[in-house]
């Protein structure tokens, strides 16, 4: 199964990614981190392909896919 990794620390919460993933599979968490950003989050990863969309639209790269 597919899955991937978001640095809660790198990640700015822009939101790209959420647009990004064909699945709708990420959002941005209601919680900040310490940089003061809301940073993105998939919880569930289930249907994942690993095609790395989110990674590749990522400007922080802060989204690592695993195959
Ligand atoms: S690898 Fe593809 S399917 Fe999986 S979360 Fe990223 S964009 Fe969505
Ligand atoms: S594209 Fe990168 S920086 Fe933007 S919300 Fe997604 S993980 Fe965070």
């Amino acid at each position: 199964m597919a899955r991937i990794e978001i640095d809660q620390l790198r990640c700015k919460g822009c939101g790209l990614c959420t647009i990004a993933c064909p699945r709708k599979l990420i959002q941005l968490c209601e919680r900040v981190n310490i940089q003061g950003y809301t940073p993105a989050e998939a919880p569930n990863l289930e249907q994942c392909t690993g095609c790395a969309l989110c990674a590749e639209i990522c400007p922080d790269v802060a989204i690592t896919v695993y195959k």
